[in-house]
């Protein structure tokens, strides 16, 4: 059992777990950089300390430093959030060597998942669908390699075991691109990763990003909680994001939830997680779990009505769960914008003093941001400043809420991406529902043919 709370984040997740801190009456204490000092959203917290200078590595990635404020400040549990250390399995292990509670799953767990040949692994043993292709990793030789590939069938992927943010993967369309595309690919996952393990999958075509959030305490009991879809990505990286994923057969999503509850339970998961998966032709394929909270847990809170953030907290204190799978309804449908600091057009960042901030409200609307009237967007980390989510009882309502709530948010001082979410809410494939992985970039080379 714990009172008081570590968040090792800064932003708007940093405020959030901060907010889901209190309502439970636990104390927070909030870690900072020089960068961030003097942002308002840090007096909100019990203590607030400065751990270090502003790049990450000196402060938000210190673990020692973090550690030692845990120490200093009386907290016995540590919020990672997002980014950062959440997916960090060594961090994970200090935190319990230091006798202190890490809000998230095991070391062992992080580990396992963040390797991603043996998650697909743990997955198939558990059932859950996963894309085709050989298990384990590729081998060296040519002869070998080029039938792995020609029973998959072309176009395949190369994807490095130990990569992550969209980076160490290769397409391969044809039977003489692959022994250069193989060892290019091995290269940099030695160089980026450093660990050389590839594997091979067949590259689908037209997939959508399909989500699956779950909940596990450490007594045995899980569930999961609906479908997101966040489809619309600009270089891997979620823009816009919404719950449910749309136009999904219930029994399918029901049978692949339990599927995820069941693998969860397989390799001892506690916490909350995410399954991701493309979803091509009514059929879905596991790709990667993500083992801590993520940036579009809002969509599934509006939803199911639950806070996630609260639930992760009570089944890191040990608590059993108290709700059951049969407990959880899905209710009308939200989208999530996320905003960033950036140019709408170019897309590059662009920090510094916010003005004028007014954010706007009414039915159906939520805000999720550190940033206040004279906010100083530090140029140092990820250009998000802020969420807007919206409810409706419908996949409609819930888009005229955003185009209203889009249109009265007022942001002077910086440019944000703003224009950019207004304009996606008029697209008709994305009014229409379910687009695939590639709409968003598809719609940008358009629109930049356009002007
Ligand atoms: P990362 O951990 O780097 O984000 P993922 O395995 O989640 O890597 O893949 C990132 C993105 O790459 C996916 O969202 C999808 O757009 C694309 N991708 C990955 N595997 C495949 C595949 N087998 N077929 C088509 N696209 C894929």
């Amino acid at each position: 059992m714990f009172d008081t709370v570590l968040i090792a984040n800064r932003g708007e997740i940093a405020l959030r777990i901060q907010r889901a801190c209190h309502h439970l009456g636990l104390k927070s204490v909030m870690i900072y950089s020089q960068g961030d000092a003097g942002a308002d959203y840090l007096k909100l917290a019990d203590k607030a300390l400065c751990i270090g200078p502003a790049a990450p590595g000196q402060s938000y990635l210190n673990q020692s430093a973090i550690l030692y404020a845990a120490k200093a400040a009386g907290a016995q549990a540590i919020h990672p959030g997002y980014g950062f250390l959440s997916e960090n399995a060594s961090f994970s292990q200090a935190v319990a060597d230091a006798g202190l509670t890490f809000i998230g799953p095991t070391a062992d767990c992080i580990r396992r998942m963040g390797d991603k040949v043996a998650a697909k692994q743990a997955m198939r043993e558990a059932g859950v669908p996963c894309v085709p292709g050989p298990e384990g990793s590729l081998p060296e030789d040519r002869d070998t390699l080029q039938r792995v590939a020609d029973a998959i069938g072309y176009p395949v992927i190369i994807k490095a075991a130990g990569g992550g943010g969209g980076r160490g993967m290769r397409v391969v369309h044809a039977a003489d691109e692959l022994m250069q595309a193989v060892s290019v690919t091995r290269e940099e996952a030695r160089r980026a990763f450093g660990n050389p393990e590839l594997y091979m999958e067949k590259f689908l075509g037209h997939p959508r990003h399909v989500e699956i959030q779950v909940l596990c305490d450490r007594h045995g009991n899980g569930v999961w909680l609906g479908s997101r879809d966040c489809s619309l990505q600009r270089r891997h990286q979620k823009v816009l994001e919404e719950a449910p994923a749309p136009g999904i057969d219930a029994a399918l999503l029901e049978r692949v939830g339990q599927r995820c509850v069941d693998a969860c339970r397989h390799i001892g998961y506690h916490g909350v997680g995410t399954f991701e998966f493309l979803y091509e032709d009514g059929e879905f394929y596991f790709i990667e779990m993500n083992t801590r909270l993520q940036v579009e847990h809002p969509v599934t809170e509006m939803t199911t009505g639950l806070d996630i953030v609260e639930q992760q907290l009570r089944v890191a204190r040990g608590e059993p769960l108290s709700i059951r799978q049969g407990d959880i309804v899905t209710v009308g449908h939200s989208l999530e914008c996320r905003i960033n600091a950036e140019n709408p057009e170019s897309f590059v960042p662009t920090p510094g003093t916010v003005y004028r901030w007014d954010v706007p409200g009414g039915i159906g609307v939520r805000i999720d941001s550190h940033v206040t009237s004279g906010y100083k967007v530090p140029p140092y980390y990820d250009s998000m400043i802020a969420k807007v989510i919206t409810h409706g009882a419908t996949r409609e309502q819930a888009m005229a809420r955003m185009r209203t709530a889009l249109a009265q948010f007022r942001v002077e001082g910086i440019s944000t991406n703003l224009p950019l979410h207004q304009q996606i809410l008029e697209d008709a494939a994305f009014k229409r529902g379910a687009v695939d992985i590639h709409h968003l970039e598809r719609w940008l080379k358009e629109r930049q043919a356009r002007s």
